[in-house]
C-alpha cells in the first residue's frame, strides 16, 4: 500500500492534519511500526558540490545568483575531494550521501561528466548516492543511473497554487517532467517540501495531493521547515512552531506509509523532545553534519547523544532497495581517453623541447 486510501480526497487529508496533534502522532506511529523498523534512522549526508550562482529565482534559497547573500558562486568540486568527503561521511555513520549542484538544470557538459564520475566512486563505496541537480531530461537520468545513482531529489517545494509566489523561473509542470524523467530511468524518486514560507495549511495538504496524484509516490519525502536567510525575499519570514513541524511529518507518514519520511532543513530550530516526536510520528531519516547544502545543521555528535538517549540506530545503506550495478560510461570514458591521448602528446612534445639542442655555428673569420 503506497498511499492509504483512506486519505486520497483534499478534504480527508485537511481533516487528517488537523486532527488533536496526540492523535495525529499515535496514529502515524501505528503506520510507522506497520511498515518500518521504528528504532532505525538513516543518516544521511549532503554535500554541495557546486555552489551559488543559480539562475533560478526560488524565494527561499540563498544561493540565487539574483539575492546579496553571503553565499558566494564557486566551481563545481573536483572528484578527489567528493570522494574524500564521502568517505568521511561514511566512517562517520552516514550511509547515504546527497550531491547537490545550484544548477537550474543538468547540462551535457565536462561538469555533469564529473557528477558521472563522483556517482560511480560514491557507489563503490557502498553508500546509497542521491543528486539534486535541477531538472534533468530522461537520457541525462539514464546516464545517472548506470553510473549507479540510488535517488534522484527533486522538491515540489509546496502546492501547485502557492508555487508562483515561491518560484517564478520554472513551473510546476517542470518539475513533475524531472520526476518523471528519473522514474522512467528506474531510479528511486526523493521529493518533498518546505513548510514555512507563508503557505497556508491547505497548501501543505495541496502538496502532499500531489504525490497523492502521482502513479507511484516518492519513495523518499524530505519535510523542510524554512531557514529564512537574508538577503532572500523569505528574509522576514518568522520561524515555524515545531509542532507544525510534527503535524506535517505525522501527516506524511499516514499518507505515504511504504515511503521514507525525512527530516531535513529546519532540524537546528527543534529541541530534542521536538525531534523525538517526529520520530515516533514516523521520521525515519536526518541530514548528519555541520551545513545542509548552505545552511546550518545539528553537529554529528549532538545526533549520536540524541540517538544514544531515545534508543535509535543508524539504519544500513539499501535497506530500502538494491545497490544498482555501476555500468561504464561511453562519454565519460571517451573523454578521459581523449584527455589522456592530450596528455601524452603534450608530454611528447615537452620531452622533444627538452632534449632539443641548438646546432653549432661556427663563423670562419668575419664578414
Ligand atoms: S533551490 Fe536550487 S534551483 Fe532554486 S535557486 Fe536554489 S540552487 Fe537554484
Amino acid at each position: 500500500m503506497k498511499v492509504s486510501q483512506d486519505y486520497r480526497t483534499k478534504e480527508a487529508l485537511l481533516e487528517l492534519y488537523n486532527k488533536p496533534l496526540l492523535e495525529l502522532v499515535f496514529e502515524a506511529a501505528t503506520v510507522h511500526r506497520l511498515h518500518h523498523d521504528p528504532r532505525e534512522v538513516q543518516m544521511s549526508s549532503l554535500l554541495s558540490i557546486k555552489t551559488g550562482g543559480c539562475a533560478e529565482d526560488c524565494g527561499y534559497c540563498p544561493q540565487a545568483a539574483r539575492y546579496h547573500t553571503d553565499v558566494d558562486a564557486q566551481k563545481i568540486m573536483t572528484v578527489e575531494s567528493v570522494l574524500e568527503q564521502a568517505r568521511n561521511a561514511k566512517e562517520n555513520g552516514s550511509s547515504r550521501l546527497c550531491m547537490g549542484a545550484a544548477w537550474r538544470e543538468v547540462r551535457d557538459n565536462k561538469d555533469f561528466d564529473s557528477v558521472i564520475e563522483m556517482v560511480q566512486g560514491v557507489n563503490d563505496l557502498d553508500m546509497e548516492v542521491c543528486c539534486t541537480l535541477g531538472m534533468m531530461n530522461e537520457d541525462q537520468a539514464v546516464r545517472l543511473k548506470n553510473a549507479g545513482l540510488f535517488a534522484y531529489n527533486h522538491n515540489l517545494d509546496t502546492s501547485k497554487d502557492y508555487y508562483d509566489d515561491v518560484i517564478s523561473t520554472r513551473e510546476y509542470e517542470d518539475r513533475l517532467n524531472t520526476i518523471d524523467n528519473a522514474r522512467k530511468a528506474g531510479i528511486s524518486v526523493c521529493s518533498g517540501g518546505i513548510i514555512g514560507m507563508g503557505e497556508a495549511v491547505e497548501d501543505r495538504v495541496g502538496l502532499l495531493m500531489s504525490y497523492m496524484e502521482m502513479d507511484t509516490p516518492p519513495e523518499s519525502i524530505p519535510i523542510n521547515a524554512l531557514v529564512a536567510v537574508e538577503g532572500t525575499p523569505m528574509e522576514d519570514q518568522k520561524p515555524i512552531e515545531q509542532w507544525e513541524m510534527i503535524r506535517m511529518v505525522a501527516t506524511t507518514r499516514i499518507a505515504f506509509p511504504q515511503s521514507v519520511v525525512r527530516l531535513s532543513a529546519g532540524r537546528t530550530k527543534m529541541s530534542m523532545e521536538g525531534q523525538a516526536l517526529c520520530f515516533m510520528a514516523g521520521a525515519s531519516s536526518i541530514f548528519a553534519g555541520d551545513k545542509l547544502l548552505t545552511t546550518p545543521n545539528p553537529e554529528y555528535n549532538e545526533d549520536m547523544e540524541m540517538f544514544k538517549i531515545l534508543g535509535l540506530t543508524p539504519k544500513a545503506a539499501f535497506s530500502d532497495g538494491d545497490k544498482p550495478e555501476t555500468k561504464p560510461d561511453e562519454i565519460l570514458d571517451a573523454r578521459k581517453a581523449k584527455e589522456a591521448a592530450r596528455a601524452l602528446e603534450l608530454k611528447a612534445a615537452r620531452a622533444k623541447v627538452e632534449g632539443f639542442e641548438p646546432r653549432k655555428v661556427t663563423t670562419v673569420g668575419s664578414l
